[in-house]
């Protein structure tokens, strides 16, 4: 049995030695001259997302907690980049792995976590995933993940390059080394959690802003310091903005959020894709959309300084949607006037 943990443990980690740390993407703002923009690009990881951090975090937590052994079914609540980038995790092991989602999850996603030999277990609404994910690991004597609930705890924040390491890191030789603000959304919260107690363990005065999207309860259960809260339709932006206070949302560690317009973001989309050459996903222009923001206000300040975000996922899974004007016009509404903010 140990045996066994101990190979798994070493695969996971000769995969990461395998792979190269993301790039952090400088882009100017002709708008605002003495300000820096910078992406850590997380969709070149090799699931494509930054959900491939917390896939591997969350392995080496169940394996080293004794919950993952040889022949563990894997279970996670998931119909999105988690499920994929756990599938491939639980391939690298040899274990099987089950992601419950709605029934009503996009193609795109259901043929990815099945491309790295996942299998998909679907259920009516939304809400139901994470009883059935419980009810299935009962059954079948496997392992619930549960992201929501572990995200927080199974990241080192300390150190150990984590996103927060990586970013400080890559930021030493630039004019601005410790940006001003670092800004993210929060879909499990986890990455925000590991921003947070990173800046304070570091000592760094730099202000951490979270950005949620419409039909999100963060904002509010932030601003109203109450964790009950629950709201009855779902984000539109994926991967981001939950209907309920997940457990790994840390708001202590937070200096200020900012409610962005699914608009906005489907604006800020348009404006990256030129800037970038390439579409990315839309939480990255939620992420982008409040840089710009908190960019504005140091400008009018006068200010001078760097801010640092996250490119989260790339944006060929959403070609038939946030990038297809039709159907941001169907769903979400008229971009133009958001799109003449951006300039
Ligand atoms: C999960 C996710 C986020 C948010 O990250 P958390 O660490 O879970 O808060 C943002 N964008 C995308 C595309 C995601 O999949």
């Amino acid at each position: 049995m140990r045996t066994w943990v101990k190979n798994a443990i070493r695969e996971i980690n000769a995969d990461f030695q395998r792979s190269a740390d993301t790039h952090l993407i400088k882009l100017g703002l002709p708008a605002t001259p003495g300000i820096d923009l910078y992406l850590k690009d997380e969709s070149t990881h090799p699931t494509g997302s930054l959900k491939h951090r917390l896939a591997r975090s969350l392995f080496l937590y169940g394996l080293c907690n004794g919950h993952i052994q040889e022949n563990t079914t894997i279970i996670e609540a998931s119909s999105g980049s988690t499920a994929v980038s756990e599938a491939y995790f639980a391939r690298l092991l040899g274990l099987k792995f089950i992601a419950v989602m709605p029934a009503s999850t996009a193609c795109r996603k259901i043929d990815e976590v099945r491309f790295y030999g996942g299998e998909c277990h679907f259920v009516d609404h939304g809400s139901q995933i994470y009883a059935e994910a419980e009810r299935l690991a009962l059954e079948s004597q496997g392992h619930y993940m549960d992201q929501f609930t572990f995200a927080e705890r199974a990241t080192d924040w300390r150190g150990n390059n984590n996103i927060a390491d990586s970013i400080f890191s890559q930021m030493q030789s630039e004019r601005h080394a410790i940006p001003r603000y670092v800004v993210m959304s929060a879909g499990t919260g986890g990455t925000s959690a590991t921003l947070g107690r990173y800046i304070r363990y570091q000592g760094y005065d730099t202000e951490l802003v979270v950005v949620d999207p419409e039909h999100s309860v963060f904002y509010d259960s932030f601003m109203q310091q109450d964790r009950t809260l629950t709201s009855a339709k779902g984000s539109a932006i994926e991967g981001i903005g939950r209907p309920r206070v997940e457990p790994s949302f840390m708001p202590s560690v937070i200096d200020r959020m900012i409610k962005v317009p699914d608009l906005a973001s489907m604006a800020t989309l348009r404006w990256l894709e030129k800037r970038l050459g390439r579409p990315v996903g839309g939480s990255t222009g939620t992420n982008v959309w409040g840089a710009l923001q908190l960019a504005k206000e140091m400008h009018e300040r006068q200010e001078e300084g760097s801010i640092v975000t996250v490119l989260c996922d790339r944006g060929e899974r959403y070609i038939d949607t946030y990038h297809n004007d039709e159907w941001v016009a169907s769903h979400l509404g008229n971009i133009a006037d958001w799109e003449n903010q951006l300039g």
